[in-house]
């Protein structure tokens, strides 16, 4: 299929006609990338199996994975769900719209293949200005998880987007990079007690701020446990070559690069700022000289890796504190080795 693609001079000129336009082919049950403010999502009418089927064929993904649904208000949050507990009314008040996904029980609502059969359905209001005009033009709620092939790093570019999915899908909405870089947070909020089944954009410091206790699913740090949230079991984000997280100095990621090029590797480095001007590798991509600047970074340091065709990609160890907690789950997921 052709892939419409509308850039940002189009915006410029008719962002009126354009978000019209991409709504309308949501309501017709297309699938639509859209920029949020974590990373790039791929649409569809979260009411319409067919439509959501568009979306699991584009990206290849495994169907026992729940979608995340969009919606522009906390009215159509509600009237996807069957109960909402006092503590959410409180974290919508606090950190909505932004990059927070309430798991709440469905009503039903929802297509069967959005939720994956399971009877809780995850709920976010994106907080990127294009994505809640999009919404609130369509007025459907519209599942969306990110816009790329299942297994590589997410998008933070339409370039990103236009690379694993032109031809799959029917339109690309163009609105420059992404904020965050990382995923909404999931909180499982069937419980009295909120749980995170996935470290996201909103860290779990900023929600006990707000609601006290919150908790961490077991099963993200425990192999031996099954995570909560059926996408966490897979192993995600990968570029071509393997990764490898190495913990400790610039001195020490030395020693491993020197070991490794001395077997003829290509290696690639990412790493914070102060990390990366101390170190001689093949190629470097600066992460930037704070937390926020990693997590927004680190997925197109990613891809760019596979343009210089790397045999090996080391990373730095972050800590996990704050948005570093989202930092490490993601690398670790798309590492073939810790080294500590
Ligand atoms: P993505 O859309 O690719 O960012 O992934 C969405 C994440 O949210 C995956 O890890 C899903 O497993 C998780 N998720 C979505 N809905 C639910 C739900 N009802 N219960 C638990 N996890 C969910
Ligand atoms: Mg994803």
């Amino acid at each position: 299929m052709d892939t419409k693609r509308w850039y940002a001079k189009d915006l410029q000129q008719d962002e009126q006609g354009v978000i019209r336009f991409a709504a309308e082919l949501l309501k017709a049950g297309e699938a639509v990338a859209f920029p949020t403010e974590t990373v790039y999502g791929l649409g569809a009418d979260a009411t319409n199996e067919m439509a959501i089927n568009k979306i699991f064929q584009a990206k290849g993904r495994p169907q026992d994975n729940p979608l995340i649904v969009h919606v522009a208000t906390a009215q159509q949050l509600k009237e996807l769900v069957s109960a909402v507990p006092a503590y959410v009314d409180k974290l919508i008040e606090a950190f909505t719209p932004g990059p927070l996904t309430f798991v709440l029980p469905s009503n039903g609502r929802c297509a069967q293949n959005v939720t994956a059969g399971l009877d809780s359905v995850g709920v976010r209001l994106p907080g990127h200005p294009l994505a809640l005009k999009l919404l609130e033009e369509a007025a459907i709620p519209v599942a969306a998880p990110s816009a790329n092939l299942s297994g590589k790093p997410s998008p933070t570019t339409a370039d990103h987007v236009w690379s694993d999915l032109n031809g799959r899908i029917s339109a690309i909405l163009d609105g420059g990079a992404t904020g965050v870089g990382l995923e909404s947070t999931v909180l499982d909020c069937t419980q009295a007690i909120p749980i995170i089944l996935r470290p996201g954009g909103i860290t779990k410091e900023q929600l006990e701020e707000v609601v006290g206790t919150v908790m961490v699913d077991p099963g993200l740090a425990n192999e031996k446990e099954h995570p909560k949230s059926p996408g966490m079991k897979y192993k995600h984000y990968s570029p071509d070559a393997p990764l490898w997280i190495v913990k400790g100095s610039a001195e020490k990621l030395q020693q491993v690069i020197d070991t490794e090029k001395e077997k003829g590797h290509l290696i690639g480095v990412m790493a914070a700022s102060d990390t990366v001007s101390a170190i001689r590798a093949d190629v470097k991509k600066d992460l930037g000289g704070n937390m926020g600047t990693v997590a927004s970074t680190i997925y197109d340091a990613l891809r760019e890796f596979n343009k210089h065709n790397v045999d090996l990609i080391i990373c730095e160890s972050f800590s996990e504190e704050g948005i570093g907690q989202a930092v490490m789950n993601r690398l670790k997921k798309a590492a073939s080795q810790y080294i500590q």
